[in-house]
């Protein structure tokens, strides 16, 4: 649809996996670590299991470090008019929400600061450089997807003026004519700078269902959906010719742990179920996807929310990362194993 896009790159997914820290509760029960790292690229589970990536990350590398080798090329490719696609996955605890980087709101980028704010930040910042020669115009939004259910978490931003005009929008997952799929009656706001995008996240992540269950009180049981939508045009040339739509979505997937293991039932299991679903569906794509053999095959976006909404970001013409995030924990054991394997697969 944009006349001047590139042509798309091979597409296969960068897969980076990123160790945490013990932390003090399983430093003060002598947790023992059971994941070594073996630069530059290579973790091995236990005494044997051994598994290769991208990028390897171990406990003592920052959050720069990660968005310099693995993010960085997404943002380049969206000035480029890349689409691009960032996703964390692996079990509650694991460090999806602080590698993402939605709860670290305050002040400009610090240490701790995740893939997010570094995001927007860098996009501004170039945006700042190209200002003379072009027209860029940047709107964020932000969803969930809960049971199978979209939520707008910025259905109530800004807090006063457009409330009725946001909340009366019945969200739905469309498709154009050029096979273009979005999601509509979301609200996207226009942002001018790195604090106003900033402020946006704050108050979505608010909006965010958690519920408590046995392994993590503050578990999150949806997606979360962060869409940056990138527009560049040439200064001075009318008409969509020179014009370069690109979208980032930045996902914090739901925890990856099976429901089995927490016990859960109800309301619980069913989430549970939901979540499965849709990373069982994710990880078809990515593999159908990444797969030169069946290039040209059916790709199952419709599996799930979670992947139809993703369709663009994953498909052709863009680029895509996976980080898995790991505990070192022996007790995380089965699923950290879990989540190797998963990972793995998608490469
Ligand atoms: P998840 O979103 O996967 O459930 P969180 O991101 O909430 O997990 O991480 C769980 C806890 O571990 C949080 O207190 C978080 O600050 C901490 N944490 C996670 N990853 C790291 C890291 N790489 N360095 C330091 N602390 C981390
Ligand atoms: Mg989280």
């Amino acid at each position: 649809t944009n006349s001047t896009n590139p042509p798309s790159e091979k597409g296969s997914v960068r897969v980076a996996v990123r160790v945490r820290p013990l932390n003090s509760v399983e430093k003060s029960s002598c947790g023992k670590s059971c994941v070594t790292v073996q630069p530059p690229d290579t973790v091995i589970l236990g005494k044997d299991k051994s598994f290769t990536f991208d990028y390897v990350f171990g406990p003592e590398k920052g959050q720069s470090e990660v968005y310099e080798q693995v993010v960085r090329p997404l943002v380049d490719g969206i000035f480029m008019g890349y689409h691009a696609c960032l996703f964390a996955y692996g079990q509650t605890g694991a460090g999806k929400t602080y590698t993402m980087g939605t709860t670290w709101y305050k002040g400009s980028i610090s240490t701790n600061h995740g893939m997010i704010p570094r995001v927007i930040n860098d996009i501004f910042e170039r945006a700042k450089s190209e200002m003379t020669a072009y027209d860029i115009s940047i709107r964020v939004s932000f969803i969930e997807i809960y049971n199978e259910d979209i939520h707008d978490l910025l259905k109530f931003y800004p807090s006063s003026g457009n409330v009725l005009l946001n909340s009366n929008q019945k969200i739905g997952i469309r498709e154009d004519e050029f096979g273009n799929v979005c999601v509509t009656g979301v609200h996207e706001e226009p942002v001018q700078s790195y604090e106003e995008a900033m402020a946006c996240i704050e108050s979505g992540s608010l909006h965010r269902a958690t519920a408590a269950h046995d392994m993590n009180q503050q578990s999150s049981r949806s997606h979360a959906i962060f869409t940056i939508i990138f527009t560049k045009s040439e200064k001075g040339q009318e008409g969509i010719a020179s014009k370069v739509t690109s979208q980032f979505q930045l996902v914090d997937l739901a925890g990856s742990e099976r429901a089995k293991r927490t016990n859960a039932s109800g309301a619980r299991l069913k989430e549970g179920i939901s979540i499965n679903v849709s990373l069982l569906a994710l990880m078809e794509v990515i593999s159908v996807l990444g797969d030169e053999q069946k290039k040209g095959s059916h790709v199952p976006y419709r599996r799930s929310k979670l992947t139809r909404i993703l369709t663009n970001s994953l498909g052709g013409n863009s680029r895509t990362a996976m980080i898995a995030c790991i505990s070192p924990s022996d007790d995380s054991f089965q699923e950290t194993l879990n989540t190797l394997k998963y990972a793995h697969r998608a490469r």
